[in-house]
């Protein structure tokens, strides 16, 4: 707020400080996080346009924040503490905002639906309750597990294309950004997706990563060859592999903040190199255009100083950039030199971890000595577990936020899942619930199978309804505990949590 801080700049243009102007502003501000996250859902109104869009359907977020711990994703940074709806707040809202807006579609969305630990049981009472309706998921892990759970989401969806984000094309460099995804485990799943009827598999990548070497950028290509191979022995000459490639973009508050971005001329000579290595039958190749990863870049790290430069741009008809057919990528750069600015200055500069950062007052919950630690690994091609059923690794949000996190070390949880006894096509959690407790782990530990002598989670979403009952004496009335914590929502009383269709309401707030 230009009234309450002014930036401070060096002589040689980078940030020095932020200045407050009052007293009583405060020095850091914190962002806000929804207590209430896993119990209320509000938007249940969502707006329907009057012509055709992407994504033409009702959206429910499932779940907030992402633990996965990718070093590139700001997002996955940004929205800690993780999240989860409620298995009967989620079904409750997801009806309601299919009678609201006329759907009959929705997606389960969240940055990354697979680790949504309620996936199957809410998409199965959803199926259950509400024949007909469609249920989307984005696909983009890469395991096993999302291919099946797809699979069994949407038994008769179209199978278009499955799409994977493996993000990098060799094992090192998946591990310097933390994908934590092996080859293996990338043909497994082309298998599986092919073998279930896909014909065409897509994948992500990004080229210019911190690290990356011409190896990497090659082993793009390797990874694709393989994927369509398999989809061959399946499909024949109806197998498609689809790479995506966009630039790697630095984003602030990411372990990667202080990496530059490769030039324009290097990101296109990599593109280059794929072009050559990545054609052929079957094989399609599409890139993203750098010089509008140069602008992000630059945006993304900028200063308050781009404020002029947005404004100068947007009266000189920059509009609409993300399409290509609208960028003006040449009244961006004028933007920037009539302001004395430069972009490659702010994207492609490799950033000292001893200079002041222009974000740096703004708390993103997770602390720059994480984010230090973090980077330092990845220089080592060292990766950081996912702290949903990993170890925790002190990445500062509790200290920054005040909310303990139901995330870290206490490995594989036992939960309440109490969807089962609303088998009267009311309301979700109308009526008397069943409930059961069982342990749920990471996709592929073998406790998520048999948990606790109970049958499996697909047994579970199948039978939704006829769920055997270990209720436990007290626990009863809470739609959603973990056993030996409490609730992340600081505001939930244990016997005051908002029904699941107030929730869905979102009439009351709290
Ligand atoms: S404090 Fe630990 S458990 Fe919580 S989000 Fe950070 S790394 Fe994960």
């Amino acid at each position: 707020m230009p009234s309450l801080y002014k930036p401070r700049y060096e002589a040689d243009g980078t940030f020095a400080a932020l200045d407050r102007l009052d007293e009583a502003a405060p020095t850091s501000v914190a962002g806000r996080i929804a207590a209430d996250f896993e119990t209320r859902v509000r938007g249940i109104r969502q707006i329907v346009p009057n012509i055709g869009i992407v994504f033409d359907r009702a959206q429910l977020e499932v779940m907030r924040g992402c633990t996965r711990g990718c070093r590139f994703c700001q997002a996955g940074m940004q929205s800690r503490p993780l999240r989860e709806r409620a298995p009967d707040v989620a079904v409750a809202a997801a009806e309601a905002i299919l009678r609201a807006t006329g759907y009959e579609e929705v997606g389960l969305t969240s940055l990354s639906t697979a680790d949504y630990t309620y996936v199957r049981q809410v998409a199965s009472a959803l199926h259950r309750r509400n024949p007909g309706v469609v249920i989307s998921l984005p696909s983009t892990r890469v395991d096993a597990f999302t291919v099946e759970l797809v699979d069994a989401i949407a038994p008769g969806g179209r199978r278009s294309g499955f799409t994977f984000a493996p993000e990098a094309g060799s094992q090192r460099l998946r591990d310097t950004i933390n994908k934590g995804v092996s080859d293996e485990e990338i043909v497994r799943c082309a298998e599986l997706a092919f073998g279930r009827g896909w014909s065409a598999v897509k994948l992500y990548f990004m080229i210019g990563l911190p690290g990356e070497t011409t190896e990497d950028v090659l082993a793009i290509a390797g990874i694709c060859r393989r994927v369509l191979e398999i989809g061959r022995r399946r499909h024949g000459g109806r197998a498609q592999v689809k790479a995506n490639v966009s630039t790697f973009v630095p984003k602030a508050t990411t372990p990667f903040q202080w990496d530059g971005q490769d030039s324009t001329d290097e990101i296109e000579a990599k593109v280059a190199q794929l072009r050559n290595a990545l054609h052929g039958k079957g094989l399609v190749l599409s890139w993203h255009d750098p010089r509008s990863s140069l602008l992000e870049a630059a945006l993304g790290r900028g200063d308050r100083r781009l404020n002029a430069v947005i404004v100068r741009a947007w009266r000189n008809g920059a509009r609409l950039d993300a399409w290509d057919e609208h960028f003006k990528f040449g009244v961006w750069i004028q933007a920037f030199a009539d302001e004395g600015l430069d972009p490659a200055w702010y994207a492609q500069r490799d950033i000292p971890t001893d200079e002041h950062l222009p974000w740096e007052h703004l708390g993103a919950g997770v602390s720059t000595d994480f984010l230090l630690r973090d980077r330092k690994l990845a220089l080592a091609a060292r990766t950081t577990a996912d702290c949903h059923w990993g170890p925790c690794s002190n990445c500062g949000v509790p200290a920054a936020t005040g909310f303990g996190c139901d995330t870290g070390d206490q490995g594989p949880r036992q939960m309440l899942i109490s969807l089962g006894g609303d088998t009267d096509g009311g309301e979700a959690g109308a009526g008397p619930p069943s409930r059961r407790w069982r342990y749920v782990g990471p996709p592929g530990d073998a406790r998520r199978s048999h948990a606790d002598g109970t049958a499996s989670i697909g047994a579970v979403a199948s039978a939704a309804g006829a769920n055997v009952d270990r209720d436990r004496a007290g626990r009863r009335g809470r739609p959603h505990y973990m056993l030996g914590m409490q609730m992340q929502s600081k505001d939930a009383e244990p016997n005051g949590l908002a029904s699941p269709v107030e929730a869905a309401g979102g009439e009351k707030s709290g």
